[in-house]
Order: C-alpha cells, then sequence, then structure tokens
C-alpha cells in the first residue's frame, strides 16, 4: 500500500479567519489544536467581539483592521454573512499579497463568488469553501475545535482555478478532519438548497404558523412541544442574519426546490382528503429508509428522540 506524504505542518503560514462566530471561532479553535498554522490571525468587525476572542486565546493575533488583519496573510478565510463578503472584500482588496488564497465558509457559493470576484484583484487566488457543519448557535463562545470533524466541507473553485491553490484549500479542510467533495457553486447551490436551505424555511415557517394561532400557543405548544415541533424550533432558533442572507441569494434555487416542495406537499393534502392511505405509507416508509441510510453513513445519531438526555 503506497501511503501519502504526511502533510508539513504548519500547513499554512500566516492564516487570517474574519468573523470570528460560530464557525470563525470553530476555525481557530481547530487550527490552534492541530497547530495548522504558523500565525493564526482573527479579525471581526465587532469590538466586544474581537475583546471576547483575546480573551479565549484562540488566535496568535487579534487584528484591529481587516488591513492590519490580511497584510502578508497567505490564507484569508471570510466567516462573515454572506451578504456582508463584499463589503468584506473590498476592504481587504488593496493589503493581500499576490498569489494570497482567499476562502469563505458561506452556506450560499454563486453569490459569494460574484462578490468576491468583483473586489479582489487578479492577482490573488479565489477559493470558495462551504464546511456543511454548524448549530443553532452563534458568537465566538458557541465555536468548539471538533465541528467539522467527519462532516463535509465542500470546495467550489471557479473555471480555471488555481489547481495548487485548490489543492491547498482542500488540504487545510482534510487537516481540520473534514471530508473534501469538489463541485460546481451552481450544483452546490442547489443541492443546499434541498437539503439545507428550504428545511430550514420550513422550520421558520411551521413555528411562526404555531405562533400565529393564537389560542393555542405560549403554554400549550412549549407543553406539548415533544410532539415534533420541538425539532424545528432547534432549526428555527437559527440566526436571523445569516438565513436572511441566504435566502436572499440563493434566491433562484430556493424558489425552484420551494415550487417542487408546494406541489408535494398538495398531493398529501389530497391523499389525506380522499383516503389514500397507501400513498401515505408508501411515502413514509421511503423517508423511514431516508434517515437509516444518514445514520449508516455516520451523519447522526441513532440514538431515540436525537441522543438527548432523559432527565
Ligand atoms: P456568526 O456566529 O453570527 O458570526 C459572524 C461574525 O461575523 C459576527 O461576529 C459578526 O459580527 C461578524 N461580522 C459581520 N459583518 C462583518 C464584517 N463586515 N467584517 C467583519 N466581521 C463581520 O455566524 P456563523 O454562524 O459563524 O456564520 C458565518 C458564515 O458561515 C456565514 O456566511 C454562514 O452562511 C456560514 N455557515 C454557517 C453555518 C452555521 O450553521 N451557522 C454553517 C456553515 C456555514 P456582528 O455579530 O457584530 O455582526
Amino acid at each position: 500500500m503506497v501511503l501519502d506524504p504526511p502533510l508539513p505542518r504548519p500547513l499554512v503560514g500566516r492564516l487570517v479567519v474574519i468573523g470570528i462566530g460560530l464557525i470563525g471561532s470553530s476555525i481557530l479553535r481547530a487550527v490552534q489544536a492541530r497547530a495548522l498554522a504558523g500565525a493564526a490571525v482573527a479579525y471581526d468587525a465587532s469590538e466586544p467581539v474581537r475583546a471576547r476572542v483575546a480573551e479565549l486565546g484562540v488566535a496568535d493575533e487579534v487584528a484591529v483592521t481587516p488591513a492590519e488583519a490580511v497584510t502578508g496573510a497567505d490564507l484569508v478565510i471570510l466567516c462573515v454573512p454572506v451578504g456582508a463578503m463584499a463589503a468584506v472584500a473590498q476592504a481587504i482588496a488593496p493589503h493581500l499579497k499576490p498569489g494570497a488564497i482567499v476562502s469563505d465558509v458561506g452556506s450560499v457559493k454563486g453569490a459569494v463568488l460574484k462578490a468576491l470576484s468583483a473586489h479582489l484583484p487578479e492577482n490573488v487566488h479565489i477559493v470558495p469553501a462551504h464546511p456543511v457543519a454548524g448549530t443553532e448557535y452563534s458568537g465566538p463562545d458557541a465555536g468548539f475545535a471538533t465541528l467539522f470533524q467527519n462532516r463535509w466541507s465542500i470546495v467550489t473553485p471557479p473555471d480555471g482555478a488555481d489547481e495548487v491553490a485548490v489543492a491547498a484549500v482542500s488540504a487545510f479542510w482534510q487537516a481540520m478532519g473534514a471530508n473534501v467533495e469538489t463541485m460546481s457553486a451552481e450544483h452546490h447551490d442547489l443541492v443546499l438548497a434541498i437539503t439545507s436551505h428550504v428545511p430550514h424555511l420550513i422550520a421558520y415557517n411551521i413555528v411562526g404558523t404555531a405562533a400565529d394561532l393564537e389560542e393555542v400557543t405560549q403554554s400549550e405548544v412549549i407543553k406539548y412541544s415533544a410532539g415534533g415541533f420541538r425539532d424545528f424550533t432547534r432549526i428555527a432558533a437559527s440566526d436571523p442574519t445569516m438565513w436572511r442572507d441566504v435566502f436572499l441569494n440563493n434566491r433562484e434555487a430556493v424558489i425552484e426546490v420551494l415550487g417542487r416542495f408546494t406541489e408535494d406537499l398538495i398531493a398529501l393534502q389530497r391523499a389525506i382528503r380522499w383516503n389514500e392511505g397507501d400513498t401515505l405509507f408508501d411515502l413514509f416508509t421511503r423517508t423511514r429508509a431516508i434517515r437509516r441510510s444518514i445514520i449508516e453513513i455516520g451523519q447522526e445519531t441513532a440514538a431515540p428522540d436525537f441522543g438527548r438526555e432523559r432527565k
């Protein structure tokens, strides 16, 4: 058996993470735990966040301006909401050295690629990526070093991207414990619309609907929430800024998938109205098999009630 040569340590010279929330601080923690960078530099627009990051000690340096942060950077990873990517790209553009790699973790890839390409100089490499891992929490305290372990990270290089830069970003995510897949930004946005964006919209919608049904809300919704609703409330607690930006920036794919979803929902409504038990039973059997296969590939726990502790 031929073994791959071991990766050099540190993997990156000067690594800069911009936006130190759940994802940015998880990257910094994982980089620190695995000694992946010569110097790990953090920058966030918010002063209290910068102070907290310094207190947490997850970066070697906390920069006060984006310019100071990216000067001399080898790899810059933008971990801000999708709607803020353009402004950050504009702010760092004049300060990047030729040959630097600029990546991001945005949940939408087509719009981010457009935003970065519009502002960054041609002598830097743009290699967007999306770690498909997260929680409903935000901020620097929400991060943890193992967030990306055994999760997928999707790298979406634009046509003609520099192969060495793409390999460097892929190696970075692999070194963080993630499995790497490469695809086009367009394909990513369609896949994520189905697997993540529309499910979040459904959760926001159902929790919103329940909140609007005033007679059964508050006490009863909370009291009986174990009946399925509770799992939607977890998803619907996700960061409002992040998710607003996801929907506004993946509009086409989300609308396409929502169209299909609405048709299928109407078909179910019809099956219920006309007592078509077989239609319901067949669908529920198929969906149960999908959950089983997600558990089999290690992306979810088989423990009852999502492994919640019984008190
Ligand atoms: P988060 O916890 O809210 O952190 C984002 C941080 O970026 C905040 O501290 C925010 O400061 C800061 N920020 C906003 N605008 C900025 C700017 N112009 N310059 C510098 N810093 C700025 O968000 P997150 O969950 O880590 O998400 C970050 C990115 O990861 C998003 O693009 C999201 O789509 C992607 N992502 C998220 C998940 C997830 O499950 N959460 C999973 C995969 C990918 P303020 O709070 O002061 O605005």
